[in-house]
C-alpha cells in the first residue's frame, strides 16, 4: 500500500479469547456427563471463584449484565432511587439501574485513570433525593479510588455494587477485586480476561445479599433444580419473588473452571504486552500518552490497553487513527462512547456532551490497542511499528 512503511499479511483481530484443549476436554465430559444445566460443576467454579478473589459468597449468573442487575435489586434498589455512577461504561452499567426504575447520577472522570472522580461525587449527591448506592467502573482493570469511595458511601448510608467486567486479576492495596465492595460483578464474556463464551459472576462477603441474588437468579424459587432432582431434594419449591431467568449451566462452568486456574498465567502475558508497550510509546510521547499503570500494592488487570492521542500533535483524529491501524492490518477499539453521548440517555435526561467534559474529551482521544495471550512477540512488534509509522506520518 502506497505511503505505508509495512503491512501485516493477516489481520490481527482486536480481541481473541485463548481456549485450550483442557476447556475442550472438560466441556466434552460435561456433556457426556448427562448435567448440563445449573450443578456441581457451577458450585465448584462458584465456591472457586470466590475463594481466588478473597469473597465469603459467589453466585454464578449467564453475564455480568445479570450480576449487575441481581446486586442492584439485593441491595434493595427501588423505582425513584438514585444510583452514582460514570459516563465511561459500557451499556450494562447504565441500563441495569434502568431496570429497576432507579437513575443513574452520572459523575465525571479522571481524565488520567478514567475512572470516576471521588472528588466530584459528594457535588452530585448534594443534588440527589434518595440515593441508593456507588457503581464505579474499574476501566481497563485498574481500580477505582476505593478508599475514597468507601468514605463516601459510609459517611452517606449507600451500597458500593461494583462492575468488576475488566477486573480479573485486579488488586486494590493488595487485596482483589471482589471482596471489597458490598458485591462485585464480573464478566466472562468472549472478549474478557476469562472466558465461559457468556457468564458472570457476582460477589460478596454479605450472606444475605448472597441469598436474594441467588434466590433471584433463578426465577425467585427457593430451592435451585440440582437440589430439587438429587437423591436429597424434593419436588417441593416455594416461589419468594418474581425472579430472572439468570443462572449459569454446568457447561459453561466447565470452561470457567479451566479458564480460573489459568488466569494469573494469562495475567502474566498481559502484563508483559502491557510494559512492552509502554516502553515503545514512551519515545512517542508527543503524539500518544499511555495508560497509568497501578502503583504500590494495587495491580492493573491489563483487560485494555487503552492509548490517548495528543490530537493537537497530530494531523489525523482518532477515527482516522483507528482506520491507519486497520490498513495495516491490526484491529482496535474504542472503550467507551461515554453514555450521557447516547440518544437514550441524551433523550431521557437532556445531557449535553460537556456536561462530564472529562469523559466527553477523552472519548475523543482513545484508542484501544490489542492486549491478549495468543499475541506473538510478531505480533506486539507489528502493533508498536503501526502506531510508531502513523504518528510519524501523521505528525504535525
Ligand atoms: C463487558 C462489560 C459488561 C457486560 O458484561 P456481560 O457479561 O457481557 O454482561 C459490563 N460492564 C463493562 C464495563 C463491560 O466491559
Amino acid at each position: 500500500m502506497p505511503g505505508i512503511a509495512s503491512v501485516r499479511k493477516h489481520f490481527l483481530p482486536f480481541a481473541s479469547p485463548s481456549v485450550g484443549e483442557e476447556e475442550i476436554a472438560e466441556v466434552v465430559e460435561t456433556l457426556r456427563g448427562g448435567w448440563l444445566t445449573t450443578g456441581p460443576r457451577t458450585r465448584r467454579f462458584e465456591e472457586q471463584f470466590a475463594e481466588y478473589v478473597g469473597a465469603s459468597f459467589a453466585v454464578a449468573v449467564n453475564s455480568c449484565t445479570a450480576a449487575l442487575h441481581l446486586a442492584l435489586d439485593a441491595i434493595g434498589t427501588t423505582p425513584g432511587d438514585e444510583v452514582i455512577t460514570t459516563p465511561m461504561t459500557f451499556a450494562a452499567t447504565g441500563e441495569v439501574i434502568r431496570y429497576l426504575g432507579a437513575t443513574p447520577v452520572f459523575v465525571d472522570i479522571d481524565p488520567v485513570s478514567m475512572n470516576i472522580d471521588p472528588a466530584q461525587i459528594a457535588t452530585a449527591l448534594d443534588r440527589c433525593q434518595r440515593p441508593r448506592a456507588i457503581l464505579p467502573v474499574h476501566i481497563a482493570g485498574l481500580a477505582s479510588d476505593l478508599d475514597a469511595i468507601t468514605d463516601i458511601a459510609a459517611s452517606h448510608g449507600l451500597r458500593i455494587v461494583e462492575d468488576a467486567a475488566h477486573t480479573l486479576p485486579t488488586k486494590h492495596n493488595g487485596r482483589m477485586i471482589g471482596s471489597i465492595g458490598d458485591v462485585s460483578c464480573f464478566s466472562f464474556y468472549s472478549t474478557k480476561t476469562m472466558t465461559t463464551g457468556e457468564g458472570g459472576m457476582a460477589t460478596t462477603n454479605d450472606a444475605d445479599l448472597a441469598e436474594r441474588m441467588r434466590i433471584m437468579s433463578l426465577h425467585g424459587i427457593s430451592k435451585d433444580a440440582w437440589k430439587r432432582y438429587t437423591a436429597q431434594g424434593s419436588w417441593y419449591y416455594e416461589i419468594l419473588a418474581p425472579g430472572y431467568k439468570y443462572n449459569m449451566p454446568d457447561i459453561m462452568a466447565a470452561l470457567g473452571l479451566v479458564q480460573l486456574k489459568r488466569v494469573e498465567e494469562r495475567y502474566k502475558r498481559r502484563a508483559d504486552i502491557a510494559r512492552q508497550y509502554t516502553q515503545a510509546f514512551t519515545e512517542l510521547n508527543d503524539f500518544v500518552e499511555t495508560p497509568p499503570d497501578a502503583t504500590g500494592n494495587s495491580q492493573h488487570a491489563w483487560h485494555l490497553y487503552i492509548l490517548k492521542l495528543h490530537l493537537e500533535k497530530l494531523s489525523i483524529d482518532r477515527d482516522a487513527f483507528i482506520e491507519e491501524m486497520k490498513k495495516r492490518n491490526i484491529g482496535c477499539s474504542v472503550h467507551f462512547i461515554p453514555l450521557h453521548l447516547h440518544p437514550y440517555y441524551r433523550d431521557q435526561f437532556g445531557f449535553q456532551p460537556d456536561d462530564f467534559p472529562n469523559a466527553h474529551a477523552v472519548y475523543r482521544r482513545i484508542v484501544s490497542l490489542p492486549i491478549y495471550p495468543r499475541m506473538t512477540d510478531g505480533d506486539i512488534n507489528d502493533v508498536i511499528a503501526a502506531v510508531t509509522d502513523i504518528c510519524h506520518t501523521h505528525a504535525k
